[in-house]
C-alpha cells in the first residue's frame, strides 16, 4: 500500500482498538488539511530528516511524508506501534519508528546528523523537551512545535509584554521565534481544555556558548523569579547593581523591561 492508499486516520484508530490516554497528553489531529498546513510551515523538507515526537495515529508523520521527509518519529506509548508500522510500510522505508521516551532520546543519534524537529507536543512534557532541544548539545536546522497557546505566546513574547519571561529570553536568545498559527480546541480528538499555538523556531547562525547559556540561566531564574522588583534587588546574589552597572542595564529596571540582548549581557558579566 502507498501512501495515498493508506485508510482515513480515524478507521485505523478503529481497528486497531484505540482510545487516546490522558497520561500520555493525547489529543489528536485526524484532519489532513491541519497536519499538511503544519508540514508546510516547517518547510521546505524534501529530503530532509525531521525528529518528530509522539506519532500517535501518524496524521502528522503521514503529511511530512508526503512533504518528502525522512522521519525518525519516536513514541512511548507502544500501542501506537503496529498502527505506524503500516504507515512504515507505506512510506517505502522514509519512516523510522523508535518506541522511546522523547526526554531521554539522543537526538543526534536519532537524526544522524542534520535534522528538524516537527510536533505536536504532548503538553505534560513539551515546555521540557523545548528546553532540553534549546540548550543540548544537539541543535536541530529548526523546529516546528504544537503547544498549548498560553506556552507558544511565552515563547515568543515581546520585551515589555505580560507573557515575557525566562522561557521567552531563552529561546530567543538561540532562535527566532514566530507563533505561526492557532488552533481552536475542536480541532483535537478529544479536544483538550484550551487553545493551541504552532510556534516555529529558527536557531542563530551561530551557536551561543555553553558557559553563556548556562549564566542566561541562572540570571534569568533570579529575575523572573522576582519578576516584580527591581533588578538591583532580585539579582542581588549574582552581584546586584555592580553587576547591572558592568552589564549597562539600570539596576532600577524590572525583568520584563529588559530585552534579549540585554540579558545576554548580564550573563556575560556574571563572576
Ligand atoms: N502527533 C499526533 C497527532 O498530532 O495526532 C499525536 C499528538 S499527541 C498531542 C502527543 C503524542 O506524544 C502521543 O502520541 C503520546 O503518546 C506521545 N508522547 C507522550 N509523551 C511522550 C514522550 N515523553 N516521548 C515520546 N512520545 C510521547
Amino acid at each position: 500500500m502507498s501512501l495515498e492508499n493508506l485508510p482515513p486516520l480515524r478507521h485505523s484508530l478503529d481497528a486497531y482498538g484505540l482510545l487516546a490516554k490522558k497520561a500520555f497528553g493525547q489529543h489528536f489531529l485526524l484532519d489532513l488539511n491541519i497536519t499538511r498546513k503544519i508540514a508546510r510551515l516547517a518547510g521546505p523538507l524534501d529530503g530532509e530528516t525531521v525528529i518528530e515526537v509522539g506519532p500517535g495515529p501518524g496524521g502528522l508523520t503521514r503529511a511530512l511524508l508526503e512533504a518528502g521527509a525522512k522521519v525518525v518519529a519516536v513514541e512511548k506509548d507502544p500501542r501506537f506501534l503496529p498502527l505506524l508500522e503500516d504507515l512504515a510500510t507505506a512510506s517505502g522505508g522514509a519512516l523510522t519508528l523508535v518506541e522511546a521516551d522523547a526526554l531521554w532520546a539522543d537526538e543526534a543519534v536519532l537524526a544522524g546528523g542534520r535534522g528538524h524537529i516537527v510536533s505536536n507536543l504532548p503538553y505534560n512534557v513539551g515546555t521540557l523537551l523545548l528546553i532540553k532541544w534549546l540548550t543540548g548539545p544537539w541543535r536541530p536546522a529548526s523546529m516546528t512545535l504544537m503547544f498549548q497557546k498560553e506556552v507558544a505566546d511565552r515563547i515568543a513574547a515581546a520585551t515589555g509584554t505580560e507573557a515575557y519571561g525566562r522561557l521567552s529570553v531563552i529561546a530567543q536568545a538561540v532562535c527566532e521565534a514566530k507563533v505561526v498559527m492557532d488552533l481552536p480546541p475542536r480541532a483535537f480528538i478529544p479536544p483538550p481544555k484550551v487553545s493551541s499555538a504552532v510556534v516555529r523556531l529558527d536557531p542563530m547562525p551561530n551557536a551561543l556558548d555553553p558557559a553563556l547559556l548556562a549564566a542566561l540561566e541562572r540570571v534569568t531564574a533570579a529575575a523572573f523569579g522576582q519578576r516584580r522588583k527591581m533588578l538591583r534587588s532580585s539579582l542581588k546574589v549574582l552581584g546586584g547593581e555592580a553587576l547591572c552597572a558592568s552589564a549597562e542595564i539600570d539596576a532600577e529596571a524590572r525583568a520584563e523591561t529588559v530585552d534579549v540582548a540585554g540579558f545576554l549581557r548580564l550573563a556575560a558579566a556574571l563572576p
